[in-house]
């Protein structure tokens, strides 16, 4: 019972963790879904701002720049200065505005590919720009719209190129940057939370190898991965001890080796954070950085939540199991106590093996428990004693108590040592079949004294108090049963019946309890003189009844037997006396009266003759 229910203890709990693991996981996995969604949509949020700006600005100015462009592609180079001098009195004011919302460059570049004018830094002019830049050649060849990162030689920058057309005519375009600081800042004002920047080596070594780079990027190596963190403190809105744990961290490399987006979690200075990692293509389509979101970790509470629940379901569960169990329990306890008051031995068995014992059982053998029972006895049917009329083990090799429930018409006593009494007990087995299972309860009603009782009255019914050999009773049944059983095997069967000469004078002489003693004195004489499976009967008085299975010959050399026996035995008080018999065989279909009849008859001549004689029929005849 116990096991039963430990056991289902145990897979109901482990159900329930299996359950609330994979529960945590796949609310975590949703969580770090939705965190990854939130840090994509701020950034093009972020970026569609610009873009919005810069469509205004496009809108305003794209016929007027157009026309400065179309004059421009056809200067001399006097001509193009004065284009350039036109252009920053026109746009410069507005470009200064721009500046304050975070414009980093503002660029004219004619159908040539050609820098006309860079607002940003109008020094610089004339060189084929669009030769170094790759968005520049495709605006060359689709002369469409573009926008996207592109790693300059300085900076990074996410870039907003507009075509330009006069007269349907493409005659350059501008291009308009803006630093990813600048997006980091708008992010910030979208959510507040930490943002970081991390550049693929490779694609700014591509672009320059010149020494500049290393007084603008910091190398980072995670993994195999060479990366570099801008030096500007705009694009590492994170401090540095931070990226130094995340570039320790195995999950965090692994992150950015997969170049997959995705989130890591952890416990720092007993807080719970969250990392989300975008990977960045550029316009290219060219893997080129890692934009790094550092989130507070807002989950908490709605895992916490559920958390509780499956800790209060398990605890639910684990109260109804144990409440449960204790109803058992106490159910086993008062049933035990019921088994306990009852003087009966009971024991809960499958024929072999004892189950359950009740204490008068337990006592009846001198154990303590039924453990210490059963470390020396399988079977409580080891202690039956082998004996005609009592079970034993095993009945032709049928086991006790099947062979006790294949013969239920008949009681089946078993007899074992009681070692407390210390004497045989007899008891009745009754067993009862428990609740659908191949366990019985069996209870062994002690029966020694009505055995015992019932045995005596059986003995007194059948036989002379005097003598204690049967009497006329049970001579008529017994030889009634002799009768038939010579009939059905056509065997012999002879009778003898013999009676004291004088008795009445004997008991005159000595006294009726002197004649009392020998009456007694003849019957074990006799009984000892002749066999078990002769029958030996008090008839009448001091007459008495021999019947034996043998031939009227043998039974004649009995009686004669027995006559010699009395004439020259020794008796108490009265010393001698003498016996006459008759002898008679049984014919075929003669009935037990006629048979007596002629028996008597002959024992009525053996005394007319002289008694202390034997007549038989054969001297008759
Ligand atoms: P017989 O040789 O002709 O048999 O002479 P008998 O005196 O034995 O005559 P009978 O058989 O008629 O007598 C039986 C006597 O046995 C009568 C009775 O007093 C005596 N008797 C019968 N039963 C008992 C008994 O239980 N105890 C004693 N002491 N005497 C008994
Ligand atoms: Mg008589
Ligand atoms: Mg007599």
């Amino acid at each position: 019972m116990l096991n039963r229910y430990v056991a289902a203890f145990l897979v109901i709990e482990l159900l329930i963790s299996a359950y609330f693991v994979s529960h945590y996981f796949e609310k975590r996995a949703l969580h770090h879904a939705e965190d990854i969604f939130i840090i994509q949509n701020s950034l093009e949020a972020a970026i569609g701002s610009y873009e919005m700006v810069n469509d205004a600005f496009y809108a305003a100015h794209a016929d007027g720049m157009a026309y400065a462009l179309h004059r421009a592609n056809r200067a001399s180079k006097e001509e193009r200065d004065a284009i350039r001098k036109k252009l920053r009195e026109t746009y410069g004011l507005f470009y200064n505005d721009q500046k304050l919302l975070s414009l980093e460059a503002l660029h004219l570049i004619d159908a040539q590919g050609r820098s006309l004018l860079r607002f940003h830094a109008p020094q610089h002019y004339d060189d084929l720009i669009a030769q170094k830049r790759y968005s520049m050649r495709l605006m060359a060849q689709t002369t469409r719209f573009t926008h996207g990162i592109e790693i300059g030689v300085f900076k990074d920058a996410y870039r907003f190129q507009y075509p330009l057309f006069y007269d349907g005519t493409y005659v350059g375009f501008f291009e308009y940057g803006i630093g990813f600081d600048a997006i980091i800042r708008e992010m910030e004002k979208i959510q507040s939370r930490q943002y970081a920047m991390l550049f693929m080596a490779e694609r700014i070594d591509a672009i320059c190898t010149c020494s500049a780079k290393n007084e603008r990027y910091e190398t980072l190596s995670i993994g195999d991965t060479v990366l570099y963190q801008h030096r500007a403190p705009s694009y590492r809105r994170y401090n540095d001890a931070t990226m130094r744990l995340l570039i320790e961290r195995a999950d965090f490399a692994r992150l950015i080796q997969s170049r997959k987006s995705g989130v890591i979690d952890y416990w720092h200075d007993f807080k719970h954070h969250s990392v989300v990692v975008l990977p960045l293509s550029d316009i290219e389509g060219k893997h080129t950085a890692y934009f790094i979101a550092k989130l507070k970790f807002t989950h908490g509470k709605e895992l916490l939540e559920s958390l509780l629940i499956d800790i209060s379901l398990a605890l639910l569960l684990g109260i109804a199991l144990v409440y449960l169990y204790r109803k058992e329990l106490q159910h086993q306890r008062y049933v035990r106590d019921i088994l306990n008051t009852q003087k009966e031995m009971i024991i809960l068995t499958d024929g072999l093996k004892i189950q359950d014992a009740n204490a008068a059982m337990l006592d009846f053998f001198g154990y303590g428990s039924l453990d210490s029972f059963s470390d020396v006895h399988a079977c409580i049917c080891d202690f039956f004693i082998d004996e005609e009329g009592f079970l034993s083990k095993e009945q032709n090799g049928i086991r006790w108590l099947e062979y006790i429930l294949a013969h239920p018409g008949t009681d089946h006593y078993v007899k074992m040592y009681d070692r407390t009494l210390r004497e045989e007990r007899i008891f009745l087995p009754q067993i009862q079949r428990f609740k659908n299972s191949n366990a019985y309860v069996v209870s062994f009603k002690d029966l020694t004294e009505q055995y015992r009782k019932s045995r005596a009255l059986e003995t007194q019914a059948n036989h002379d108090a005097l003598t204690g050999i049967y009497n006329r009773a049970k001579f008529d049944e017994a030889l009634m049963h002799e009768l038939h059983f010579a009939k059905r095997y056509r065997s012999e069967l002879s009778i003898i019946m013999f009676d004291i000469d004088h008795f009445k004078q004997i008991n005159d002489t000595f006294g009726h309890d002197a004649g009392d003693r020998a009456l007694q004195n003849l019957t074990s004489l006799v009984s000892e003189h002749i066999r078990d499976v002769d029958l030996f009967a008090r008839w009448d008085g001091e007459e008495f009844m021999i019947v034996t299975r043998t031939s009227l010959d043998q039974a004649v050399i009995l009686a004669q037997k027995l006559r010699r026996l009395c004439e020259e035995s020794r008796f108490d008080a009265i010393e001698t006396l003498t016996c006459s018999f008759g002898v008679a065989h049984w014919h075929d279909d003669e009935s037990k009266a006629e048979l007596i009849k002629r028996v008597d008859e002959l024992l009525y001549k053996a005394k007319e003759e002289g008694r202390n004689r034997v007549v038989s029929e054969q001297e008759e005849n």
